[in-house]
């Protein structure tokens, strides 16, 4: 029986830049590692694609997927639906691949009930300010959607201790090597070698 592959869950405050870290991570050549692809409402930006970026659906549709419980997870993120579908983790898990999903905080809160086993990863702006600096040098969201989000940002900080692991984003660089060594030492935690030794003695006994 092929071994299970390991759930990474990389998470953290809105404008840590998750998504950047992600790419860069998958732009590495020898990365071994799958990328859970979600679905969401909300409408695609410029240069995005369908199915590579995201799976775009409506509301009805995502409301659909709820409701016959084809995600994993799901949360509303400004205004719109952001959800994991189920089918692809599972099936890759099975066949012995690791998948990343790059989610915010309250999907990693409901992974984590329904995935203990899973790696929890905290990406964490190097300050407060810096993050304050990153989200407002965007310049192109009104001052009202800054407060909004530097209030939920501070309020994700404090859920830091949900996580295995915290990332600093300082270098995106830095921070994906931090992720790949995380990554590395969950293949070597002495449970899953010796449960590996384990299958491979009982599938010799005479
Ligand atoms: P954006 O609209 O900028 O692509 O993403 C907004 C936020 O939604 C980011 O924090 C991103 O990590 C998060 N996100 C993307 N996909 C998912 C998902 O499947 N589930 C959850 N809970 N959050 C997601």
């Amino acid at each position: 029986m092929t071994e299970r592959g390991l759930l990474i869950v990389l998470s953290g405050p809105s404008g840590v830049g998750k998504g950047t870290v992600r790419k860069a991570l998958f732009e590495q050549q020898d990365v071994n590692l799958h990328y859970s692809i979600s679905v969401t409402t909300r409408p695609p930006r410029e240069g995005e694609v369908d199915g590579i970026d995201y799976f775009f659906k409506t509301r009805e549709q995502f409301e659909g997927m709820i409701a016959n419980d084809k995600l994993l997870e799901y949360a509303q993120f400004v205004g719109n639906y952001y959800g994991t579908p189920v089918d692809y983790v599972e099936q890759s898990l099975q066949n012995g691949k690791d998948v990343l999903l790059e989610i915010e905080v309250q999907g990693a809160l409901q992974v984590r009930k329904n995935f203990p086993e899973g790696v929890f990863i905290f990406l964490a702006p190097p300050s407060l300010s810096e993050l304050e600096n990153r989200l407002t040098t965007r310049g192109t969201e009104s001052n009202e959607l800054i407060n909004n989000r530097l209030q939920t940002a501070r309020e994700e900080l404090e859920m830091m201790d949900a996580y295995d692991y915290v990332v600093e984003n300082d270098v995106v660089e830095y921070a994906c090597a931090r992720i790949r060594s995380i990554i590395e030492a969950e293949h070597l935690k002495q449970s899953r070698i010796a449960e590996r030794y384990k299958k491979m003695l009982e599938g010799n006994k005479c």
